[in-house]
């Protein structure tokens, strides 16, 4: 057992700004060793996500007392019985999906929906169903199986996946959520072809690594649209043709004006109905809508039911960008090595643990599109 500094969530709903209410508390937590089939990292870079402010906010429902924090890379210092595969010393990407490698999702090759990950992600456990975490003496829930906003953390060896040492880490954690996430959704979900024409609705640092990923795919076409300027001349820079305010009211007759009556992929990366109607609206006949938001529970979709089958229209979820981790992210840092995916463009403020909530102030106004806490090596 080690003690250990994390940010902990004690309770959602939380008045803004958080950097007075201060949601999350940095606190000492006793951290187990890791049991069978888990290994032990030092995180040394974590990205906030909107998903943690989904948490905070309470619109994404998780248990509490929770440690926070999704995204992440770090090192091997140590490992359980039953691990073969990762030693001391190696660096790893942490995904927020572990994946069992024997229910029916993970045997169609589908691992981002695997089972007993989702049910140990919805109770706060790891895939084990145990945790490693407490605090007094008492159980502190995981994170997607993955708490980061902290400097260790036991996670199941089906939540990493080992990585070229050379990649600084901070490029590194944007693999575990944001890359995977949009550039998934584009290569994996949609299967964006070449010279295709693509909308992107949102861009955070999802919603970029979307724009990222269509230009890999050769899209010809790359609309990019969003509510802040700043993020719009961003996308521009990454490989968006043209960009569209989305609270102009005129926004999706605009996109269907430039994509010739609407593209054959747009992407809704926000989490909002609005938005999803805003990307079903700007796609074309016969074109699918892609979504990789994620709403609150209760939000309902209302599209009409006769443009399904008289445009031949589709509509898909993606989540984890429908990836296989071990094989998407080692080949996603081989493009980005290459300079074929320039994600560290995405990188905003990087910041100590103690500047969290301030952090997500930040966040939750659309200011900044990947902050990455940095830990010491020591
Ligand atoms: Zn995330
Ligand atoms: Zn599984």
């Amino acid at each position: 057992m080690q003690i250990i500094e994390a940010a902990v969530l004690e309770s959602v709903g939380a008045d803004q700004p958080y950097a007075k209410s201060k949601p999350l508390k940095i606190r000492s937590f006793e951290l187990m060793p890791p049991g069978r089939d888990e290994v032990m990292v030092k995180i040394r870079a974590a990205g906030l996500c909107h998903s943690d402010l989904s948490v905070i906010s309470g619109s994404r429902v998780r248990p509490t007392p929770m440690v926070l924090g999704h995204e992440a890379a770090g090192i091997v210092v140590g490992t359980g019985p039953g691990v073969e595969g990762f030693t001391t010393g190696d660096h790893v990407v942490i995904v927020f999906v572990p994946s069992c490698g024997h229910c029916v999702p993970c045997a169609e090759g589908r691992p981002a929906l695997c089972e007993p990950a989702a049910t140990a992600n919805n109770e706060g456990s790891l895939l084990s169903g145990a945790r490693r975490l407490y605090r007094n003496g008492a159980p502190v829930n995981h994170h997607l199986g993955v708490s980061a906003f902290a400097e260790y953390a036991v996670v199941s060896k089906h939540s990493v996946v080992s990585i070229d040492p050379a990649l600084p880490f901070d490029h590194a954690a944007l693999f575990g959520c944001a890359v995977i996430t949009g550039v998934g959704a584009v290569l994996n979900t949609a299967r964006v072809k070449a010279g295709s024409t693509v909308a992107v609705v949102g861009l955070g640092g999802v919603g970029m690594n979307a724009v990222l990923g269509a230009r890999l795919a050769g899209a010809r076409q790359i609309i990019a649209i969003d509510l802040k300027d700043k993020k719009l001349s961003l996308s521009k820079e990454l490989g968006a043709t043209e960009t569209v305010k989305a609270d102009n009211p005129e926004c999706a007759a605009i996109v269907r004006s430039l994509s010739n009556g609407g593209v054959d992929c747009a992407l809704e990366m926000v989490g909002s109905t609005s938005a999803l109607e805003l990307a079903w609206a700007i796609t074309r006949r016969g074109g699918q809508t892609v979504t990789a938001g994620l709403p609150g529970p209760d939000a309902r979709l209302s599209i009409p039911a006769l443009q399904v089958v008289g445009e031949e229209r589709t509509l898909r979820g993606s989540y984890l960008g429908s990836c296989v981790p071990v094989r998407d992210i080692p080949n996603y840092i081989d493009l980005h090595q290459k300079g074929l995916l320039p994600v560290e463009k995405l990188m905003g403020e990087t910041l100590s643990l103690s500047d969290i909530n301030a952090a997500f102030d930040r966040l939750a106004g659309g200011e900044s599109t990947r902050q990455i806490i940095l830990f010491d090596d020591d």
